[in-house]
């Protein structure tokens, strides 16, 4: 299955999945993006076919769609990460922090209920997050890379929810910056998977056996572990 991130001047994000057992465009509206599953090689002027005549209607689905909303008790406690929010006297709202411990101040007229106030709190929990995945993953990636002596060119740290990793053929491995909030176990196994990659660019047997062996145990049990996790937990 493929998938394919699209920003849309109109609709905004979408997300596209390419499924052989697709026999038709299915689209959902879902709070971070529009959801459209498609039968593979799907021309991309079908696909525009169908935002132009339902596009509109999904973002007005989507609008309605409850986020969850962020208030004075929202929490992170991850192994890697943590993070609580604390009202103080100053007007705003500012993120600080280091070690992996944030700390979101909010000043006294702050109004959880409005919109852009959730936005600007979206934003700083991702800056942390962000500040926080930068920090660790990189130097994690190097480490594993020595351990097996499996080597990419290039890392990056991005924000996407289409992947929580991948490797390019010119060797670049990108890490989704929301895997810091996962526990290390599973960190490591996408690392690993990416890792694999630069050996094998492919899902092959391989592929399968070289990374049961990194990981030292079977690597599809933690791929199903993964799953249960959602990309972006904002
Ligand atoms: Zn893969």
């Amino acid at each position: 299955m493929e998938k394919r991130e699209i920003s849309h001047p109109l609709i905004g994000k979408i997300i596209v999945t390419y499924n052989e057992r697709a026999r038709k465009i299915i689209m959902r509206a879902r709070f971070d993006a529009i959801y459209i599953t498609v039968p593979p090689y799907t021309p991309d002027k079908e696909l525009e076919r169908v935002l132009a005549e339902y596009g509109e209607r999904l973002k007005r689905d989507q609008e309605k769609i409850p986020q969850e909303r962020i208030d004075c008790n929202f929490r992170i406690e991850t192994q890697h990460l943590r993070l609580h929010l604390e009202k103080t006297t100053v007007a705003g709202i500012v993120i600080k922090g280091k070690n992996g411990v944030y700390t979101l101040f909010y000043g006294p007229e702050t109004d959880f209920g409005c919109k852009d106030t959730q936005q600007t709190l979206r934003r700083g929990i991702t800056a942390a997050v962000q500040h926080r995945a930068k920090e660790i993953l990189p130097q994690r990636l190097q480490q594993l890379s020595g351990q097996h002596n499996l080597h990419c060119k290039r890392i990056t740290v991005r924000n996407t929810s289409t992947h929580w990793g991948s490797c390019s053929s010119s060797g670049t491995i990108s890490l989704n910056l929301h895997l810091i909030l996962l526990p290390q176990h599973l960190i490591d196994y996408v690392i690993l998977h990416e890792l694999c990659h630069t050996v094998e660019m492919n899902h092959s047997p391989r592929f399968w056996a070289l990374l049961d062996e990194l990981c030292g145990t079977d690597s599809k049990r933690l791929r199903a572990e993964l799953k249960s996790y959602k990309g972006n937990i904002l």
